[in-house]
């Protein structure tokens, strides 16, 4: 296991029970050398763009309030996050750096924007004509990124209105354009035609913007295509550690693990059933041992077994199945298998790390590596390891 360091928020005389291993039911280990690693691996294949972040949701779990600044001190400048009330958490974090909000601009809030020095992701029309309101207003031309939509049918200009808003000079030189960017649907899959229409009607619409910067690629889309021309990066998931392909090996290094705390171990006899439901039945006189997390953690009740469980956990160096289903609190595993005197109450058992990947997980759980993040209780002893 890395030597831990643990985020030190609070003085060290006040001991939380969060931040004590021992009174927690696992330990999250966030390592931010890697996460910092995986950025300048992105960054070193475009060396023509500028390598943002997407911080939104936490920093997809993992804590915007440690992830963020290391993001910033390994050399990122500009940052993406989904609502105005993070891009709050975020500026009181990096006074200095560019943050986007892709959510766009709430009906009546564009002081909020000014006040924080955030830039608005326009995502329509109501909201382009409402920026260059408020920037008339206040005879400033204040910067907005606007989001042109190529197909993903989510949020963003349809083509039609970024054509028409291009011939629009008097609107678009009442603020300050940034940038300009779209969302690929299907990244995630290379070899998947939309790319292709995506990419090449993002690049007409680009063409009638002259001069306003770039951003099409997320983190499947930096990796596959390092060709493509852009001024902004936008990746997210890669950084984390999760594999943003659903057909490829990950290329990054992983950031997070998980450990539990083993509560207790017991002995179940032939034909007993364990937890809820009483769904698992020991086929003959069996070890369980218990540990302290569960869905409330972000351990998905989905990953419950009735029978031979397909989620493992890795104790005392072996894989071990999940027995049963998982409680909001606990999480018991079949160890049958594991002598007995390996095995100890305060031990620990791997849920994420060297032998159980986060995709491993998410394919255990029927998603994909961002839930699984996005998930992570905020009842860890969290352990941040320093870039
Ligand atoms: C979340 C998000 C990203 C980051 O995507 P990853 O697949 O995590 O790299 C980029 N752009 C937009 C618009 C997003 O919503």
């Amino acid at each position: 296991m890395t030597v831990w360091m643990a985020g030190a928020q609070h003085a060290p005389t006040q001991r939380l029970a969060g931040e004590e291993p021992a009174l927690a039911g696992g330990i999250l280990g966030i390592d931010l050398k890697a996460l910092a690693a995986n950025w300048q691996r992105i960054a070193a294949q475009h060396p023509q763009a500028e390598c943002g972040a997407v911080v939104k949701a936490d920093a997809y779990g993992l804590g915007m309030e440690q992830v963020a600044p290391a993001l910033a001190r390994a050399g990122c400048n500009s940052f993406f996050v989904a609502l105005p009330a993070e891009a709050e958490r975020l500026r009181a974090l990096l006074p200095s750096a560019r943050i986007f909000v892709f959510s766009g601009l709430p009906a009546g809030e564009a002081a909020f924007f000014h006040e924080h020095s955030v830039v608005p992701v326009l995502n329509d029309m109501a909201e382009v004509e409402e920026w260059a309101a408020y920037c008339r207003r206040r005879e400033l031309r204040l910067p907005a990124a606007l989001h042109v939509d190529t197909g993903m049918n989510r949020l963003g200009l349809p083509p039609a209105d970024a054509r028409r808003l291009a011939q629009r000079r008097e609107l678009l030189e009442c603020f300050r354009p940034q940038l300009l960017m779209s969302h690929l649907a299907c990244a995630d899959t290379p070899g998947h035609e939309m790319n292709t229409r995506q990419h090449a009607l993002f690049e007409e619409i680009a063409a009638l913007f002259d001069g306003v910067p770039t951003s099409l690629a997320n983190s499947a889309a930096a990796l596959a295509w390092p060709q493509w021309r852009q001024d902004v990066l936008r990746p997210g998931i890669a950084l984390y550690g999760g594999n943003p392909f659903s057909d490829r090996p990950n290329p990054m290094q992983p950031v997070v693990s998980l450990y539990a705390t083993v509560l207790q171990v017991r002995e179940v006899k032939k034909g007993e059933t364990v937890g809820y439901g009483a769904s698992w039945r020991a086929r003959a006189d069996s070890r369980i041992a218990i540990l302290g997390v569960g869905y409330a953690d972000g351990i998905c009740r989905c990953l419950s077994s009735s029978a031979e469980g397909t989620a493992q956990v890795f104790i005392a160096g072996q894989f071990a199945p999940y027995a049963g289903r998982v409680s909001m609190d606990l999480l018991a595993v079949d160890v049958s298998h594991i002598p007995a005197d390996s095995l100890e109450r305060g031990m620990r058992a791997e849920i994420l790390g060297s032998h159980i990947s986060v995709d491993e997980m998410a394919r255990w759980a029927s998603t994909i590596p961002y839930e699984i993040l996005t998930s992570l209780g905020q009842r860890f002893t969290r352990l941040y390891t320093p870039a």
